[in-house]
């Protein structure tokens, strides 16, 4: 497996911390999704939020700069947990402690919403109330199954500041029922699985050893992409540091400043591997950007207070 990326390739890309900071664009973003509309090369935004529905998420980024964009450039892991109820018992129905994203995924895939005798528990991203969590804890206590759209335990809402994800949810219930909760989004790989199936629709050009996952967060992007066996490349624009990747036992392909690198790897067709952090260590990376340049210079600001890992 080497870093090579080629214009013969496909691209899943996380959102936060990748594309955009809170409100901001970051740099290269727009150059990049322009790049891939020019030159047909596939995408594919992979979002852990599950309160954004498809064509939020299309306003959204239009607002922030970047346009042409349609629903199907998305997926997300409210998308996902639709996919996998469909997938696992469409007869299912399922009580939801969730936003707009969930609430409508569910809705297209005709599972019903049920508060008497739901065969599944949902929870989503968002501030469920005190009455929607114990609801859920009775439905949990009477049998039902416990499925949560991702993972994360906190979510970034500014630089200094964060809030409690659907992982913190789902801690809260299974203390209160001991009921195990499974894990849609990403590291899933049910989530890559998907990913693919839909980038790689009408490519048969393509196959999955041309994708690449794109992100910032190594509990969920990198780990998913590694564990289902496609290419991660890290971007340093969001929640890890390069000092932080010894801690982990799985790695990226290669590890860019940020999205603006790979940008100018497809658009010069220079290696990957020239435009990559660490390289300069071994006295291999040359690139046209100078040393200062590979460390989120331009970036939003990063708080680096010691957070709980993103997910368990
Ligand atoms: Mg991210």
């Amino acid at each position: 497996m080497t870093g090579t990326s080629t214009a013969k390739s496909a691209y899943l890309l996380d959102m936060d911390g990748v594309i955009y900071r809170e409100n901001n664009l970051i740099p290269g973003a727009r150059e990049l999704i322009e790049q891939f509309q020019e030159r047909d090369i596939p995408f594919l935004f992979l979002t852990n939020n599950s309160m954004p529905t498809q064509e939020d998420l299309v306003v959204k980024l239009a607002h922030l700069g970047i346009s042409g964009l349609n629903p199907q450039h998305f997926y997300t892991s409210a998308l996902n947990t639709a996919d996998f109820l469909r997938t696992v018992q469409p007869s299912a129905t399922a009580f939801v402690v969730g936003e707009g994203g969930i609430i409508s995924a569910l809705r297209d895939a005709s599972i019903p919403h049920d508060n008497m005798h739901p065969t599944y528990v949902i929870v989503g991203e968002g501030t469920p109330t005190v009455e929607k969590l114990n609801r859920a804890h009775e439905l949990l206590e009477q049998g039902a199954r416990f499925v949560v759209t991702n993972p994360d335990n906190w979510c970034p809402v500014g630089p200094d500041k964060t809030r409690p994800g659907a992982g913190a949810l789902a801690a809260y219930l299974e203390a209160s029922t001991g009921v195990r909760a499974y894990f849609l989004g990403k590291p899933n790989p049910f989530m890559y699985a998907c990913a693919c199936q839909r980038i790689l629709a009408n490519r048969p050009d393509l196959h999955r050893a041309d994708v690449f996952m794109v992100g910032d967060t190594m509990e969920t992007d990198i780990r998913g992409a590694v564990e289902y066996g496609l290419r991660a490349l890290l971007v340093l624009t969001g929640s890890t540091r390069y000092e932080d990747l010894a801690n982990y036992v799985y790695q990226p392909t290669a590890v860019i400043p940020d999205v603006l690198a790979l940008h100018e790897h497809l658009r010069t067709g220079k290696p990957l591997e020239d435009f990559a952090i660490g390289a300069e260590q071994t006295g291999k990376g040359r690139g046209n950007r100078s040393s200062e340049d590979r460390h989120q210079k331009n970036a939003p600001a990063l708080s680096y207070r010691p957070r709980p890992a993103m997910t368990k």
